[in-house]
């Protein structure tokens, strides 16, 4: 069971780290989806939470929307061009959006302002389809959807909680027949498509099918706290499974997945974000 605590935030467009961003936006803090994988979960210790309580709480920003008009109102005319994540740290559209419309609010402001920049969505929810008609009204929306496998035996290991496979590529589908300009996220790429190259196939097939051109495609990062859930969850896997998340360690498998990577991209006329397979391991944030 989640849950849900509501609190007042100071400011929330904050400067971002990430390549391609120039600001996140993140109305909630925690996330019920609560991926094992989830690099987010170091988020807890903001609100006095552990990182094995990443799924459990939701810190609500219930002023989210008043302080993103004063935010946005703050910024000049030079530093409103820039690009704008919702979100870095949560799933902007996940369930308990429809309770309190944050994102919405939020990007309701944006429509308002005609904010000139890129304004990116990362969701693995069909509840962003809810804003469909706000987020066409964006002069530059990229709407990305995380699909990580089409297998729902893998998911039930990883993303236990999150919308199925079959949803999130079917909301690409909706968002493209929108007009909106869409992106498939694969993150992380999971260590055991190394061995199993027509399932890699499949999800970016589905993709394509689905009408998205472009993917951002990053490993898996194995990074300790990250590890404090993981290890587990892999280990409720069957064996081959469990081999392939040992195996993610060696630049061997790491190599072999970025080259199928781009064999694919090749295939399906895709193009890949930042040009590359993103690795934490050479790339760190
Ligand atoms: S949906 Fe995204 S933010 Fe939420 S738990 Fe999963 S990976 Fe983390």
């Amino acid at each position: 069971m989640t849950r849900y605590v509501e609190k007042d935030c100071a400011s929330i467009i904050v400067k971002s780290k990430l390549p391609d961003t120039t600001y996140v936006v993140n109305p909630y803090t925690g996330c019920e989806f609560g991926c094992s994988y989830c690099y987010a979960s170091f988020m807890g210790r903001f609100v006095g939470e552990t990182i094995e309580s990443w799924g459990e709480y939701v810190f609500v920003k219930r002023n989210a929307v008043e302080v993103f008009k004063r935010d946005l109102r703050k910024l000049s005319d030079e530093t409103r061009q820039g690009s704008m994540l919702l979100s870095s740290v949560t799933d902007a559209w996940q369930p308990v959006e429809r309770k309190y419309r944050l994102s919405s609010g939020i990007v309701a402001e944006l429509v308002r302002a005609r904010y000139p920049g890129v304004v990116s969505v990362l969701t693995k929810s069909p509840i962003v389809l809810d804003d469909l008609e706000l987020l066409r009204q964006l002069p530059r929306a990229d709407i990305g959807v995380t699909v990580t496998t089409t297998d729902d035996n893998i998911a039930r290991v990883l993303e236990v909680r999150s919308p199925s496979a079959r949803r999130r590529i079917h909301t690409l589908e909706r968002l493209n027949a929108g007009g909106i300009s869409t992106y498939a996220f694969v993150g992380p790429l999971l260590p055991h498509f190394s061995e199993q190259k027509s399932a890699l196939h499949d999800l970016f097939k589905s993709l394509r099918d689905a009408g998205t051109r472009e993917i951002y495609v990053e490993l898996i990062n194995k990074s300790r706290y990250i590890r404090e859930r993981l290890d587990s969850a892999y280990l409720s896997g069957d064996r081959a499974l469990i081999q392939s998340y040992i195996d993610a360690d060696e630049l061997k498998q790491r190599s072999r997945l970025a080259r199928l990577v781009n064999e694919l991209v090749e295939q399906y006329d895709f193009r890949l974000r930042l040009g590359k397979v993103l690795d934490h391991r050479q790339d760190p944030k």
